[in-house]
């Protein structure tokens, strides 16, 4: 019997069954030999791999496969001869016209024919069915890939009604970002709030609650573990439809970005000259200052301070003399005020200070001690030896107080201490005044 004619029943050619089958069959049926030579091919075979019959007959089967030395097909046909039994895989087959298709073969032993041992071989196109599969694991495991290699971690975060949290996915720098795995914090997605530095854990959790209550962007910077790092958490919130508030985003390490930005801002509030604060970095943390001392009730001592004659003096001894006088004046300044008191370079030779504590009197004590001290000062330069005086006017600010209006109080006293003659401390009696 043919491949392709069965039976006639009733004169009339009928296809058998198995005709009708292998006539419809989405792929070929061959006999090969005990060496996996094709002997016979259905004619299935042109319409799955473009191959006529007669041009594969005589060949190996394994011609078939897009690896013909060591692809699925050479291992197939081993295991048949090693065990006998049957073998069935999925293959990925070259097409006649060159690319590529996935074929499902069995490749089985038969019965022997004129007492040759043969084998059947049947092969189903499949590749309408395994190639968008496989298409979508290769695309899956460029995706993954490519997540992997982000700097930063790309997450998707949810809440539950109890406020439970939960990652759906979590992938990329994770573990250099938080010194723990994906893995560890997928299994513990608090850590990702409690991992925070103390001081900035009560922020991150706070503006993760306002964003789940608002569905606003979930966006905050804070430090973690120790403190020494910054993490950034960027993410769009939104609600499920079973009630679930979602965040999808992403974790960034910021460290090196703070740190030029607090070199920058170190650079924008610093006099080069003096290496002092200038007007806007005085401004800037003295309104800090302020606001501090105003939680406790307390007025804040305000200074101008203005060099005496200094004209003169870079008139006898030149302008890069004056400019070292300054920088010794900042010295001085520095010496005799507290670190976290405020001492700014406002003007070309003047100056700006406030202290942090103490009261009227301490206040008086120690502007007068940085005047006797300036007074007293030598600045020795090329054999000579220059001396600079310095007026003070000073002021208080009372609590919730305006700077800029302190600061005008502190002029109006320094100029009332250059009209009595300069080289003085003026200012009101009691910080009240
Ligand atoms: P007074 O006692 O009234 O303050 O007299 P003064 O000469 O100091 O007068 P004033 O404060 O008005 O003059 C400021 C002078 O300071 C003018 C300028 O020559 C000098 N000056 C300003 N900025 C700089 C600077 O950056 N370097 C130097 N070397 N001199 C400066
Ligand atoms: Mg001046
Ligand atoms: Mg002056």
């Amino acid at each position: 019997m043919s491949w392709l004619t069965g039976r006639r029943r009733g004169g009339e050619p009928e296809a058998s069954l198995a005709a009708e089958l292998l006539a419809h069959f989405p792929g070929a049926a061959l006999w090969l030999d005990a060496d996996g030579v094709i002997r016979e091919a259905a004619p299935g075979l042109a319409a799955c791999l473009g191959h006529a019959p007669e041009a594969v007959v005589g060949r190996r089967l394994t011609v078939l496969d897009e690896a013909p030395l060591d692809g699925e097909l050479a291992r197939g046909l081993a295991r048949v001869a090693a065990h006998g039994t049957p073998w069935r895989g999925l293959v990925r087959c070259r097409h006649a016209e060159g690319h590529g298709r996935y074929l499902d073969v069995l490749i089985r032993p038969a019965r022997p024919e004129r007492g040759r041992p043969r084998l059947l071989a049947v092969m189903q196109d499949v590749d309408p069915l395994v190639a968008p599969a496989r298409q979508d694991a290769r695309r899956l495991r460029v995706l993954e890939d490519s997540l992997g290699r982000l700097p930063g971690a790309v997450f998707r975060l949810r809440q539950d009604a109890r406020g439970r949290l939960r990652f759906d996915h979590l992938a990329g720098e994770v573990a250099a970002l938080c010194d723990l795995d994906a893995e560890a914090l997928v299994a513990a997605p608090r850590r990702l709030l409690t991992g925070a530095f103390e001081a900035d854990r009560e922020a991150l959790s706070a503006s993760l609650a306002r964003s789940a209550v608002a569905l606003a962007p979930w966006h905050e910077a804070f430090r973690w573990g120790a403190g020494e790092r910054w993490l950034e958490v960027r993410a769009r919130a939104w609600r499920d439809t079973e009630g679930e508030t979602v965040w999808d985003g992403w974790l960034e390490d910021i460290t090196e970005r703070k740190r030029d930005e607090a070199r920058l801002r170190r650079l924008i509030t610093t006099d080069t000259l003096t290496g002092l604060l200038n007007r806007r970095g005085f401004m800037a943390s003295g309104r800090a200052v302020l606001a501090h001392a105003a939680r406790f009730r307390r007025p804040v001592a305000v200074t101008m301070l203005d060099l005496d004659h200094f004209k003169a003096l870079n008139d006898a001894h030149g302008h890069a003399a004056g400019d070292i006088a300054l920088q010794e004046f900042a010295r001085l300044c520095r010496d005799c005020l507290r670190p976290y008191d405020l001492v700014a370079r406002v003007g070309g030779e003047e100056f700006a200070a406030m202290l942090a504590d103490g009261d009227a009197e301490e206040a008086r004590q120690v502007f007068e001690r940085l005047r006797r001290t300036v007074a007293d000062a030598e600045i020795v330069l090329g054999g000579e030896t220059l001396h600079v005086t310095v007026s003070l006017g000073l002021a208080f600010v009372p609590p919730g107080g305006d700077l800029d209006e302190g600061l005008t109080r502190a002029d109006r006293a320094l100029y009332r201490a250059k009209q009595s003659g300069r080289n003085r401390l003026v200012g009101p009696a009691a910080a009240g005044e």
